[in-house]
């Protein structure tokens, strides 16, 4: 289930430090070391997959269960739309190098607390 190498099952494991935002059965949820705005969490699931480029379909429900995370995470830092769609987060997954994928175990970035562009870089 866990990958020897990998920093962010070493994460899961606690081997490696790190500042737990949310943890269930499922997914763990941490701030990014190297955020790129006042928020920046990662929601990463405990089993371990390479990214949504390997994803099965037995990890449907998994990925869901992740952007629902996001959305809980999102509404306790209060940074999800309010009644009328002001404010807001974005939801990213980097798939492979050329999309700025660095770390190969699956992993949803919520970003917000700033005003942010399109397109992206
Ligand atoms: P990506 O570039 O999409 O693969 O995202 C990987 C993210 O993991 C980057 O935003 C890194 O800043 C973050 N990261 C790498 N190592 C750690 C760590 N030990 N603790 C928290 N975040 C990390």
């Amino acid at each position: 289930m866990q990958e020897k190498d990998c920093i962010f099952c070493k994460i899961i494991k606690g081997e490696i430090p790190s500042k737990k935002v949310y943890e269930d059965d499922k997914v763990y949820a941490f701030h990014d070391i190297n955020p790129v705005a006042p928020f920046h969490i990662l929601i990463i699931p405990k089993k371990h997959i390479v990214g949504i480029q390997t994803l099965e379909a037995e990890d449907e429900c998994l990925v869901g269960h992740m952007f629902y995370v996001a959305r809980k995470i999102a509404q306790d830092l209060g940074i999800a739309p309010d009644e009328n769609l002001n404010k807001g987060y974005r939801l990213v997954f980097n798939v492979g190098k050329d999309a700025g994928q660095s770390v190969f175990h699956l992993h949803l970035h919520l970003i917000g607390g700033r005003k942010m562009e399109w397109p992206p870089g």
